[in-house]
């Protein structure tokens, strides 16, 4: 990584806290590693998560251990041991930092990378989905992704979704002949996955395939047609997409994804969505909830703007070896005084210094030798000045 790239990821960071602090989302933490067990249940055994892509060991005392692979299991976890469902709800947090997938890298997908997350629990309001899905579309807005598309769906209840897949899957045999093997060999554990195949045999049985999205109950329509509406409303372009399919297990109702064209194979940015029942699922109170991760990496390869190297205030230049410590003393009286102030530390003549000052583009230079004098690089106007005290003064105002 370089300095350009750490700029960049700074102040992605910076915009992340900006746009979701705005809107009452709070900064917490979680350990990059836990129990197993709890990525096994709160991400999903059937998913390819679990089963393929988890950075598993045993500790000294046996214990199964992983790095996290996402970041929802690990709030939900916090959330249920500090008690969080006794504060004000719901509670809104935002996370960052890195996560472990052992999948092929690839331009795009790494084995460790960076998520940017929100979540907010404690409530099923519509309101909810719609503003995180919105603040997402902020931040990427912000970020400077470019080509952004939203894709949205529901994905109802669980009775629904068993019932329905329970139809996709008699859908599937009925048509097994027609199938990719690697579908056909999961229609008990994964039907939904068909519709992510690229096989062509495949997608044209999907075509006909039945639709969950037709097959919601009524209150579970009614809150995808309120999130809808309030998207509608904030002028958020989106398109439904009934095939939506997420990687992760725990979802229900509300479901979405950003992509950006500018990125290849690897072209999600961003997704997230309801999952009202996983808090419940590892052990704590029931608790509806809704999120999104965002990926660091994929939004700077999405985005072409560049952090300028922030320029000092002033540059100080040792004009003979024996004024080094002076030269040191002002720069650390400068940064004390909130002035960016660098120095030469790297052995330069003073025609050098003064090249590497213009270079990093320091509006004015403190010269000191036998005398201190300061120097507007604009202008080259040069003036000396009686002492340390008042150059610091001269240059702090
Ligand atoms: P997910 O938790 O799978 O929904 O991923 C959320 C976001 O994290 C994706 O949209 C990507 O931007 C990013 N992401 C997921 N896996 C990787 C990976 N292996 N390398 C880089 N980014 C990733």
């Amino acid at each position: 990584m370089q300095p350009d790239d750490g700029r960049r990821r700074l102040e992605l960071e910076r915009l992340a806290a900006e746009v979701l602090g705005r809107a009452g989302y709070e900064y917490i933490e979680t350990p990059v590693f836990e129990d197993t067990e709890l990525f096994a249940r709160g991400v999903g055994e059937a998913t390819d998560i679990v089963q393929k892509e988890m950075f598993s060991f045993e500790d000294k005392g046996g214990r199964s251990l992983t790095l996290r692979p996402e970041g929802t299991a690990g709030v939900c976890r916090a959330y249920t041991e500090h008690g969080m469902h006794k504060l004000p709800q719901p509670v809104k947090l935002w996370y960052r930092g890195p996560f472990f997938r052992h999948e092929a890298p690839q331009a795009g997908r790494y084995r460790q990378f960076n998520q940017i997350g929100a979540e907010a629990l404690g409530s099923d309001d519509p309101t909810l989905d719609a503003e995180l899905i919105l603040l997402l579309a902020a931040l990427l807005e912000r970020a400077g992704v470019r080509s952004v598309r939203l894709r949205l769906s529901s994905l109802g209840s669980p009775g629904t979704r068993a019932a329905y897949l329970e139809a996709l899957r008699e859908y599937l045999r009925a048509h097994e002949g027609e199938l990719a093997s690697e579908v056909r060999e999961r229609i008990d554990q994964n039907p939904l996955r068909a519709f992510d195949a690229d096989h062509e045999g495949t997608r044209r049985v999907m075509e006909q395939a039945p639709r969950l999205l037709d097959r919601l109950d009524p209150e579970d329509a009614d809150h995808f047609a309120r999130v809808r509406e309030l998207l509608d409303e904030a002028g958020l372009d989106y398109e439904i997409d009934t095939t939506l399919v997420r990687g992760l297990d725990y979802y229900t109702r509300t479901v979405f994804e950003f992509e950006s064209e500018e990125l290849g194979a690897q072209r999600g940015v961003g997704g997230g969505g309801r999952y009202d029942l996983l808090v419940e699922e590892l052990g704590g109170p029931p608790t509806p909830a809704v999120g999104w991760a965002a990926g660091v990496e994929r939004i700077l390869l999405a985005s072409d703007w560049h952090e300028q190297r922030p320029a000092p205030d002033v540059f100080v230049v040792v004009a003979k070896p024996e004024a080094r410590g002076a030269a040191f003393a002002l720069v650390s009286r400068l940064r004390a005084a909130g002035v960016r102030a660098e120095m030469e530390q790297a052995g330069r003549s003073v025609k050098g210094q003064f090249k590497h000052a213009d270079r990093i583009g320091a509006p004015r230079v403190v010269i000191v030798g036998d005398e201190i004098e300061i120097r507007d690089m604009a202008s080259g106007a040069q003036r000396g000045v009686a002492g340390v005290d008042e150059a610091l003064e001269a240059v702090s105002s």
